[in-house]
């Protein structure tokens, strides 16, 4: 959809801000450009949309060299969002989004109409179409933002620094909500950060530059955290790789095995209608009647990192685990993490030793994977959890 080959920028005063970038990005996918402060993110982003033009090589937008498109023709395909909104302050919210179809000379009333359909798509409250930039806060501002870019409906979205500006919550609420509008919506989108974890959370593959304008690695995210190229791309990672790695997986992924009952020293206690309420140590000195200790009720829709989370905190090293409606429908152990979380390395390990098999020649060779998600699925080899003894029945 968007391809980079060979390109560079230098400018005038001598900066080279991209080296020789090649990359292809997919359609229908979102690719997060991430590195430090000036190695090159925003100049690459530019240049897809024309806004910088390259020095040598080819940027090319489903299959046209964008140099030989109209410019003004090539940006009503591209949306375009950037930190702080980047809102017209004296036009109210709703002509803000009705910009561009009101470029495209839709008239006011369709141009209109489409700007509400966003706000709402958005998810802001359809009064806010007749305030002013300035009265929404920042978050809300930055749907605006987004909702301005969809307006003509572009199979392009540029996204720079989008959230930069905004709290960690908001932060977090804005990711959660572009991810939904991807799924929905399937643009392809090129996110510009300086934030991992951001990356990690958004992003089909990541692209990391290092300054001076050279891309390092581009993969997904649990291949680049698995198999980091070279000591570069692993410290701009960070220290917690298989965290973060264990954050793209849920608990759907791992089998659950029956709740512990009578015999066994951790008993989770459940209410009559089957809610986890709390584990009870029955060989503590109290007996039936020792205090609970708080359980934390996970869903499959949890990420693998909460499901660790809780099971550290749980007294039995298990996950409990429950239906939409909250009701227990077994747990998990630990270990069942653990085993995860080599098999996913090990996978993700041979994913980039066959891209590049020069340089991982041992790790091409196929690791002894403990078991598959299948083979552990009906615990009948569970020796190792508390919750297998047959004689006990729940
Ligand atoms: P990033 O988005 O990763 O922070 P940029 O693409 O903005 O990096 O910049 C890459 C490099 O190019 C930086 O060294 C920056 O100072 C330089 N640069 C960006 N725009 C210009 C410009 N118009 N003239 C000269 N140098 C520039």
């Amino acid at each position: 959809m968007i391809s980079f080959k060979d390109v560079s920028k230098h400018y005038p005063n001598g900066t080279t801000a991209v080296d020789r970038l090649s990359l292809e990005l997919p359609e229908g996918g979102i690719t997060v450009l991430v590195g430090s402060s000036g190695c090159g993110k925003t100049t690459t982003l530019r240049m897809v949309n024309r806004m910088v033009e390259p020095s040598s090589g080819t940027v090319s937008v489903a299959g046209r060299d964008v140099l030989a498109a109209d410019a003004a023709e090539l940006r009503r395909g591209i949306g375009y969002v950037i930190q702080q909104a980047g809102l017209f302050p004296h036009r109210t919210i709703l002509d803000n989004i009705a910009t561009v179809p009101l470029l495209l000379g839709w008239g006011r009333r369709k141009a209109r109409a489409r700007a509400a359909e966003l706000l709402e798509l958005v998810g802001l409250p359809g009064d806010s179409g007749k305030r002013y930039p300035h009265q929404l806060s920042g978050g809300q501002q930055q749907r605006v933002g987004v909702a301005r870019a969809l307006a003509a409906d572009p199979p392009v979205l540029l996204m720079d620094e989008p959230f930069g500006a905004v709290d960690p919550v908001v932060r977090t609420q804005l990711q959660n909500e572009l991810l939904r509008l991807q799924s929905e919506l399937r643009k392809t989108v090129v996110f510009v950060t300086h934030d991992i974890d951001e990356a990690v959370r958004l992003g089909d593959r990541i692209a990391i530059f290092r300054t001076g304008g050279h891309l390092v690695q581009c993969a997904p995210p649990a291949e680049l955290l698995a198999s980091p190229a070279d000591d570069f791309v692993a410290g701009f990672l960070g220290a917690e790789r298989g965290l973060k790695l264990l954050s793209l997986s849920t608990l759907a992924e791992l089998p659950q095995e029956p709740a512990p009952a009578d015999g066994d020293r951790w008993r989770l206690v459940t209410s009559e209608r089957g809610e986890p309420l709390g584990w009870r140590d029955t060989e503590g000195p109290d007996g039936d009647r020792a205090p609970l200790l708080p359980v934390r009720a996970l869903r499959d829709g949890d990420s693998l990192l909460t499901a660790l989370d809780e099971s550290l905190a749980s007294p039995a090293g298990l996950v409990a685990r429950v239906d939409a409606d909250g009701v227990l429908t077994g747990v998990t152990g630990r270990e069942r993490i653990h085993e995860f979380a080599g098999r996913q390395h090990a996978e993700a390990g041979r994913a980039a030793a066959l891209k590049n098999p020069a340089d991982a020649p041992e790790a091409a060779e196929a690791p002894e994977a403990p078991e598959t998600g299948e083979a552990g699925g009906d615990s009948q080899d569970s020796d190792d959890t508390p919750a297998s003894d047959p004689s006990v029945t729940a």
